[in-house]
C-alpha cells in the first residue's frame, strides 16, 4: 500500500500550491498532484493583475489582504514574481460608463477600497499617457501586477523547500474514498491521503464528480495579447468602467492587454482557439486608452481558462457530507485574492480559526446533494 500523506492537493494552480504550501509549513506531510507542471493553466496565463478595481465587492477584504501578501511575497513565497505595486486607472470614456464607474467604485469603497473618483485632468496627471475623451476615472493607490508566468517556478521551489511531495506531469483520473481517507487515482498508482484538497480550476466540477457531488462551474475563455517591447508610455495599470479592459506595461517594456474578452475553448480541448474580431476589439480599446500602443506591434496572443460559480462568488471550503474533504477555487480575479483563499482554507484544515469566513459551497449544490455520500 502507497504512503498515506496528511493531505493530498489535486491541482497545482495559485490556489492548490498555496493550500499544500501554508499546510506543509504548519507541519503536514502534503502532497501536491498536478496533470502538466505547477501553474501552468490559469494562474500562469493570466494578465497578472493585482487590482482591486476589477474584484468582486464581496471579495474586496480579501482582495486587499491577498494584495498586501503580493506585495510581501519574497518574504512569504520566499521567490520572486516579479510583483510591481503602482496606481491603478479604471476609466469612464461614456456617460454610461461614468454612472457605471461611479456605481461599481463606491461600492467597492465602502467594502474598505481605496478607490477616488477623478476628472480627466487629475487622471492625465496621475497617468501623462491616456489618451483624450476620459470623463471619470476611479483612481486606486493598491494596485499592481505581477509576472504570472513566474508564478509556477517561484512555488516550485517554495513548496520543495517546504518539503511538499510534489507530483507534476501526474494526471488524477478519479477519487475513492477509503478507510481513513482518500485515494487519489493515477496512472503511476494510487496516492493517499487523509484529507484531500480539490484546486483543478475549471476542472473542479469533473473532480468533484468522482466524488458525487454535483458542483457547476462555469468556463470562461478569456484572451489576452502582448506588444513587443517598445519605450515606457504608461505608468499604472489601466481598466474600464465595464471590465472590458487590463493594460499594463512591463519594466522590461512590452504591454499585457486584456480584459475578458472571449476566445474559444472547452475544458477537455483547454484555451486552444483565439476570436480575431474580439481581440482586435480589446486591441482598439486598448490604443484608445493609452495612443502610444500604436507604435508598438503584437508580439503574441493567447487563451487561458477561468472558472466561474453561478453566482460568481469563490468555491472555498469543506465539501458537504464527506468529512476532511475540501475544495479551494472559482475565485474572481483569482489571482488577485487566490493566495489570501488559500491561506485561510489552510488555516481551517491546520484546525485554526480562519481570519474571514470562507466561502463554502452548500449555496450552490442542489438541495441534499453531497451530504448523504
Ligand atoms: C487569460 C486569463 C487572464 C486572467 N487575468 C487575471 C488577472 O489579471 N488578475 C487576476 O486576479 N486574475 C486573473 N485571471 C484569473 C486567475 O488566473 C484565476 O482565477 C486563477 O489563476 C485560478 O487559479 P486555480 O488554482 O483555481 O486554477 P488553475 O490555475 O487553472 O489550476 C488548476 C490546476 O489543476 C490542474 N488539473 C486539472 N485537471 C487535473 C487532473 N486531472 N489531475 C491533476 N491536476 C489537474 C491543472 O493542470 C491546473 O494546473 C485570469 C484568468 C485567465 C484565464
Amino acid at each position: 500500500m502507497s504512503a498515506r500523506h496528511d493531505l493530498v492537493v489535486v491541482g497545482g494552480g495559485i490556489h492548490g500550491c498555496t493550500v499544500a504550501l501554508m499546510a506543509a509549513r504548519g507541519g503536514l506531510k502534503v502532497a501536491l498532484v498536478e496533470r502538466g507542471a505547477l501553474c501552468r493553466e490559469a494562474s500562469g496565463v493570466n494578465a497578472g493583475t493585482l487590482t482591486l478595481q476589477m474584484t468582486r465587492v464581496a471579495l474586496i477584504p480579501y482582495a486587499l489582504r491577498a494584495h498586501a501578501m503580493w506585495a510581501d511575497a519574497p518574504n512569504w513565497l520566499g521567490h520572486d514574481v516579479g510583483v510591481v505595486v503602482c496606481d491603478g486607472l479604471s476609466l469612464a470614456f461614456t456617460e454610461r460608463e461614468e454612472e457605471l464607474l461611479s456605481y461599481r467604485a463606491g461600492k467597492r469603497r465602502e467594502a474598505g477600497a481605496p478607490i477616488e473618483l477623478i476628472g480627466a485632468n487629475a487622471a492625465r496627471e496621475v497617468e501623462p499617457g491616456l489618451g483624450d475623451g476620459v470623463r471619470l476615472a476611479g483612481h486606486c493607490k493598491v494596485d499592481g501586477y505581477a509576472n504570472a508566468y513566474l508564478t509556477g517556478l517561484a512555488f516550485h521551489r517554495a513548496l520543495t523547500d517546504a518539503g511538499v511531495t510534489l507530483m507534476e506531469h501526474r494526471a488524477a483520473t478519479g477519487i475513492e474514498r477509503e478507510e481513513g481517507g482518500f485515494a487519489v487515482q493515477t496512472a503511476q498508482g494510487p496516492v493517499r491521503g487523509k484529507r484531500l484538497v480539490i484546486a483543478g480550476g475549471v476542472w473542479i466540477e469533473p473532480m468533484m464528480a468522482w466524488l458525487g457531488v454535483p458542483l457547476p462551474i462555469k468556463v470562461l475563455v478569456n484572451q489576452l495579447a502582448v506588444t513587443e517591447r517598445q519605450r515606457p508610455v504608461m505608468r499604472t495599470v489601466i481598466g474600464i468602467a465595464s471590465g472590458l479592459l487590463s493594460l499594463k506595461q512591463y519594466p522590461h517594456g512590452t504591454t499585457v492587454i486584456g480584459g475578458g474578452w472571449q476566445g474559444v475553448g472547452d475544458r477537455e480541448r483547454g484555451g486552444v482557439a483565439l476570436m480575431p474580431e474580439r481581440l482586435i476589439g480589446n486591441v482598439r480599446l486598448a490604443c484608445h486608452a493609452i495612443p502610444a500602443l500604436k507604435e508598438a506591434r503584437l508580439a503574441r496572443a493567447w487563451a487561458g481558462l477561468e472558472a466561474e460559480t453561478a453566482d460568481a462568488l469563490p468555491a472555498v471550503g469543506p465539501i458537504p457530507g464527506i468529512p476532511d474533504a475540501y475544495v479551494c477555487g472559482s475565485v474572481h480575479s483569482g489571482y488577485t485574492s487566490g493566495p489570501y483563499l488559500a491561506r485561510l482554507l489552510a488555516d481551517l484544515i491546520l484546525e485554526r480559526e480562519p481570519a474571514l469566513p470562507l466561502f463554502p459551497i452548500d449555496r450552490l449544490l442542489p438541495p441534499q446533494a453531497g451530504r448523504a455520500a
